[in-house]
């Protein structure tokens, strides 16, 4: 989200609003937060084999201003906070500073921190696993910085590209990922105005990059998905880039709210972000969300499934896919290959397993997308979206009223780590509320795999 920016409506004052509410409304019904640990326990960092790694790439600390002034939580409470949340890994971005990573406290046995900043007036970057700050300067600045945040070893992930007031314009060359989903989904229901965009453009004078105004002109669902359709356009043109995903807290959210998946070769900060360069991807919804997700391609045909997320198997010939994936309560597949849903099936609750097979005429990229199911009826669903909407548009009394009725039912909890605010936990149905899809009320984004290429 866009956390830095201050018009009365911007994201982070109604996130504020719907906070203080909660909490009044904590304070007045004397609700106490019990312990929930949301993950597994992580193991110290001894691994050594490849494995999956689950984290958060995009976080704020009170080194970042705004995170101050919003009662976040400093470098220490962070730590324990993403231990706690059962994290393998976590990027601080605070905005152009790297200060935390000197600050005393960033060091823990259970997590690899990775050091970082969100780099970026407006428009939004992180530059993850550098060392010094990555400098904002001259009119080829986003070129410059990519190639500062490459020399420094790190990796550079445009943020948020399509959220108003934060769209991203300038080169991708070279980037390393784009993060298409930011926040939860229902956070993100505002679509960002095309023609507002090109009036913004034809003010600057300058050519905007080729994928930028395709992605905004898709209406209807959100910032998040324009972003979608924004990484799926450089893909569409033959790019190979990863997605990624920011919980992008600044306060009082669990950290890895999406939570993304990393196939890394060693526990470390060169395994994370080699993975990402290598395009082994993918991000849910959070730790209850789908998980166990696996895509991969036996691209020579011998009933191995050798190939999977980032990798890329040849054309002109049938190749055998395979999803496995859990998921508590069951949903849907789509198979995305060039932006186009080719494969859609509905999938039991538990461990899942789907093959498909396709023959690739030309270059191709095939994406899963798992969706999860929302029943209005569950109790309190209609009050918890008002609470959303609260946080979205402000809050009225009738708000507050439903608020409290709800907390009163317990869907609400805190986290056990003491922090600036409460920090607050949902039940997984109100997750999947929180990430309704809004172009179908009906279910939600579980998550949304990398691509395999075909080439
Ligand atoms: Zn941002
Ligand atoms: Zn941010």
């Amino acid at each position: 989200m866009t956390i830095d920016k201050t018009g009365p409506r911007s994201h982070t004052t109604r996130l504020f609003r719907l906070l203080l509410l909660t909490l009044l409304a904590a304070f007045l019904m004397g609700s106490r937060g019990h312990c929930v640990r949301l993950g597994k326990a992580t193991s110290q960092n001894t691994q050594t084999s490849p494995t999956w790694l689950r984290g958060d790439f995009h976080y704020h600390t009170t080194y970042s201003e705004d995170a101050r002034r919003q009662m976040g939580d400093d470098v220490q409470t962070s730590v324990s906070l993403c231990e706690w949340a059962g994290l393998d890994f976590v990027a601080f971005t605070d905005h152009r500073t790297v200060a935390h990573h000197s600050d005393p406290h960033f060091k823990s046995n259970q997590l690899v921190l990775l050091a970082g900043e969100e780099w970026g007036h407006g428009a939004h970057a992180g530059a993850i696993g550098i060392q010094t700050q990555v400098p904002e300067v001259g009119a080829k600045r986003v070129d410059q910085a990519i190639q500062d945040t490459h020399r420094q070893g790190g990796i550079f992930i445009i943020n948020h590209p399509c959220d108003q007031g934060s769209v991203w314009y300038s080169s991708t060359k070279d980037i390393d990922a784009v993060e298409v989903w930011n926040t939860p989904w229902s956070m993100k229901k505002n679509d960002t105005s095309l023609l507002q965009a090109k009036r913004e453009v034809a003010r600057l004078g300058f050519t905007p990059n080729p994928y930028i105004l395709p992605a905004l002109a898709h209406t209807g669902g959100g910032s998040n998905y324009q972003a979608l359709k924004f990484w799926e356009e450089m893909l569409n043109a033959g790019r190979k880039i990863p997605l990624v995903g920011g919980g992008d807290r600044h306060m009082a959210t669990v950290p890895g709210q999406p939570s993304t998946y990393v196939f890394a070769q060693s526990r470390s900060r060169k395994g994370i972000l080699d993975a990402v360069r290598a395009g082994r991807t993918y991000v849910t919804r959070g730790p209850d969300g789908p998980t166990s997700l696996s895509w991969k391609a036996d691209a020579d045909n011998d009933g191995i499934y050798e190939s999977q997320i980032g990798d890329t198997v040849g054309v002109g010939q049938p190749i055998p896919f395979r999803l496995q994936v859990t998921t508590r309560s069951g949903g849907t597949l789509e198979i995305v290959k060039n932006g186009q849903v080719v494969h859609k099936q509905t999938l039991p609750a538990g461990p899942a397993t789907v093959s498909w097979v396709d023959t690739p005429g030309s270059a191709s990229w095939y994406r899963v997308d798992i969706y999860e199911p929302i029943s209005w009826s569950w109790p309190n669903a209609q009050a918890f979206s008002q609470l959303v909407k609260a946080g979205n548009n402000g809050a009225t009394v009738s708000l507050l009223l439903n608020m409290i009725a709800f907390a009163t039912q317990n869907g609400l909890s805190f986290a056990p780590i003491i922090t600036g605010l409460p920090t607050m936990i949902f039940e997984d149905k109100y997750n999947r509320i929180l990430n309704v899809s809004p172009r179908d009320p009906s279910r939600c984004r579980g998550a949304i795999s990398s691509p395999i290429y075909a080439r």
